[in-house]
């Protein structure tokens, strides 16, 4: 893929997040890994809809210098460090989605709830540590949450998800929101059930090794 596809297509995933209401005006933001050096990410403070491939930045995730005419999103540390300790990570979402938002202002873990929910984000969503936003604790607290899972929340503030490329991270989107209207609902009517966390582990092994065989057929 050349570097004008991928940033169109940063740009596309941008405006598909805010049609399904899951980012709103200028917050939230998005990357894709584009080499082992360099990821595009949208730009700092544009409206997403206004947003333009040109519009998105190229950062070297090594060293968080950047080319564009903009500056790039405050976040972009919390993407870059996802991307050098997660290999198999090309794409991060971060968000302030009402549903994952409301879990996250009262701090609660997500128990496995969701046969989608344990496939696609893993066993549990956990809740990363609250932080002031575009700091290195935050940047810490939210990895360490994110182990092993494909989405976080962070306290306080909305959450994170992470795909093999753009469609995968976006329908985490998706599934996360769907997940956390759930609980919050599950709850008022008693209690959310969990699913036994071995098999909730299991799907999400199983999701991750299909995913992967039929990348390779590509
Ligand atoms: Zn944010």
């Amino acid at each position: 893929m050349d570097i004008q596809e991928a940033k169109k297509n940063v740009c596309k995933a941008g405006k598909r997040l805010l049609n399904k209401n899951l980012v709103k005006g200028t917050w939230g933001n998005i990357s894709l890994r584009y080499d082992d050096n360099y990821m595009i990410i949208t730009p700092s403070g544009l409206n997403y809809e206004e947003l333009k491939a040109e519009d998105m930045v190229v950062v070297n995730y090594h060293t968080y210098e950047y080319k564009g005419i903009h500056k790039p999103s405050s976040e972009m540390k919390l993407h870059g460090e996802i991307y050098k300790t997660r290999k198999k990570i090309n794409a991060i979402i971060h968000t302030h989605q009402q549903n994952a938002s409301t879990v996250a202002a009262a701090r609660r873990e997500i128990p496995p709830i969701l046969d989608d929910m344990a496939q696609i984000l893993g066993p549990t969503v956990r809740v990363a540590d609250y932080a002031l936003p575009g700091t290195k604790k935050i940047v810490k607290a939210t990895l360490k949450a994110l182990k092993g899972r494909n989405a976080a929340l962070m306290a306080n503030h909305g959450a994170v998800v992470v795909g093999n490329d753009l469609e995968e991270a976006f329908v985490a989107a998706e599934v996360l929101e769907k997940t956390a209207k759930a609980f919050i609902e599950a709850s008022f009517l008693g209690e959310a059930k969990s699913i036994n966390k071995f098999e909730a582990w299991y799907m999400h092994q199983y999701f991750i090794k299909k995913y992967g065989k039929q990348k390779k057929k590509k």
